[in-house]
């Protein structure tokens, strides 16, 4: 049987944009080569706009059935300066959540499932079938081992960073920027937080409360990742010591439930999003440091800007063609400002700009809620830029 559409990768970006498909009426076959209901590097936090989606697929309320505390306050220290607030209402959303990974998209698979979508887990893409000049389908390994090949009308990647479909398709890196930080986290039961940020001379730390603890990242420069990897458990208590001492203070009383995860790859990139028979979404189209939190949203952005582009369209090439060409802009237009604010503020060395735009902003209840609105994506980073606040991070 020929499927309308295949979804490779299935968590943030690949679940909901199977789900959606399926939702239009399509017949969609969603295929991960992990395990179901298995964690994966993340330090979860969706911001609300992530959250007005799942509420507006239905999908919310199982997400705080997890048990996962709503986050109705962000808290931001730099120096003398402390921000302390929330984004939005986004919509109906007052609060942010960040739920396991096990458990988020698990239930984004729940929600294709139930739509009628066909999942497979155990199950890797190694292969694009090309027939007469367009992506026509995969090679899969099943479960047992075997290899099988699966038509469909739309091959997508939504495998993420090292995504092998964009890598088999040739899809093209447009726009690169060098990696700028490197990050560590871990779990510990007993300390009382917000959603906390905090930003040191060289390194910066969050607090971000989940389902059964609190996750504490520490991040550094990229320049030092070499050095921190080599004992990185160190490095990270060091790390959250100096940065956000009273924080230190309850970790150090608190009991650690995880071993301690990290990575320095965190590239910044947008490949080419499309071309015959084949799209990307989530990491696999576009990564940005994870310092902004903002890839779990971005992701189901973007399922859902591909979904609505192609519409009722996929049976008729001269539409498809168009609408893929459609998404890649607008996925370009909503998702540059964004990243440039993640590169900004990933950039150690663009510290001091920083702390004078934060130090004007706190000056005002209404540009705070404006920085917070901004940051979260609620509002466009245009409504933050005044000409005087410009000027801060021009000078
Ligand atoms: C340290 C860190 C912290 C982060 N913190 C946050 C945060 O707080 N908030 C936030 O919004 N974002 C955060 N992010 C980013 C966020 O986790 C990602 O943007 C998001 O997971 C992207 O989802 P995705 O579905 O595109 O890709 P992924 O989550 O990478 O999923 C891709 C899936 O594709 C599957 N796959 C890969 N290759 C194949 C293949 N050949 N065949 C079949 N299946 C395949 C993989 O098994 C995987 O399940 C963080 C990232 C990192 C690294």
């Amino acid at each position: 049987m020929e499927w309308d559409v295949i979804v490779v990768g299935a968590r943030c970006a690949g679940g909901p944009t199977a789900m959606l498909f399926a939702r239009q009426g399509y017949r969609v076959l969603l295929l991960d080569r992990a395990a179901s209901r298995t964690d994966t590097l993340s330090t979860l936090y969706i911001q609300q706009p992530g959250v007005s989606r799942l509420e507006r697929w239905g999908l919310l309320d199982a997400v705080k059935a997890t048990g996962c505390p709503p986050l109705g306050r962000t808290v931001y220290e730099i120096d003398d300066v402390r921000l302390a607030g929330c984004a939005g209402p986004n919509g109906t959303v007052h609060a942010s959540y960040a739920p396991r990974r096990h458990l988020l998209d698990a239930i984004l698979v729940e929600g294709a499932v139930a739509a009628g979508v066909e999942f497979r887990d155990h199950c890797g893409v190694s292969e694009l079938l090309v027939e007469d000049g367009r992506v026509a389908g995969v090679r899969c390994t099943t479960p047992g081992g075997r290899s099988t090949v699966e038509r469909a009308r739309l091959v997508v990647g939504a495998d993420g960073m090292r995504s092998t479909v964009a890598e088999l398709a040739g899809a093209r890196t447009t726009v690169e920027h060098p990696r700028l930080t490197c990050a560590y986290y871990t779990f510990w039961q007993g300390p009382k937080t917000d959603f906390e940020l905090y930003e040191g001379e060289r390194g910066w730390v969050s607090a971000v409360p989940t389902n059964d603890a609190v996750l504490i990242s520490a991040y550094f420069p990229q320049d030092r990742f070499d050095e921190v990897r080599t004992d990185a458990f160190a490095a990270y208590r060091e790390g959250v010591k100096v940065n956000a001492p009273a924080l230190f203070e309850q970790m150090e009383r608190a009991e650690r439930t995880e071993r301690l995860r990290g990575t320095g790859d965190q590239r910044n990139y947008f490949r080419e999003t499309s071309g015959p028979g084949w799209a990307l979404v989530g990491d696999a189209a576009h990564h940005k440091d994870s310092i902004t939190a903002r890839g779990i949203g971005d992701a189901f952005l973007q399922a859902e800007l591909l979904v609505e582009a192609v519409a009722d369209g996929l049976h008729d090439e001269t539409r498809l063609t168009a609408a893929l060409e459609a998404y890649g802009t607008e996925l370009v237009a909503q998702l540059t400002p964004p990243y440039q604010g993640t590169l900004l503020v990933a950039q150690a060395d663009a510290r001091d700009k920083r702390l004078a735009l934060l130090r004007a902003v706190g000056t005002s209840p209404d540009l705070t809620q404006r920085y917070f609105d901004t940051v979260a994506g609620v509002r466009p980073v245009s409504e933050l830029y005044t000409p005087e606040l410009l000027a801060l991070l021009q000078g």
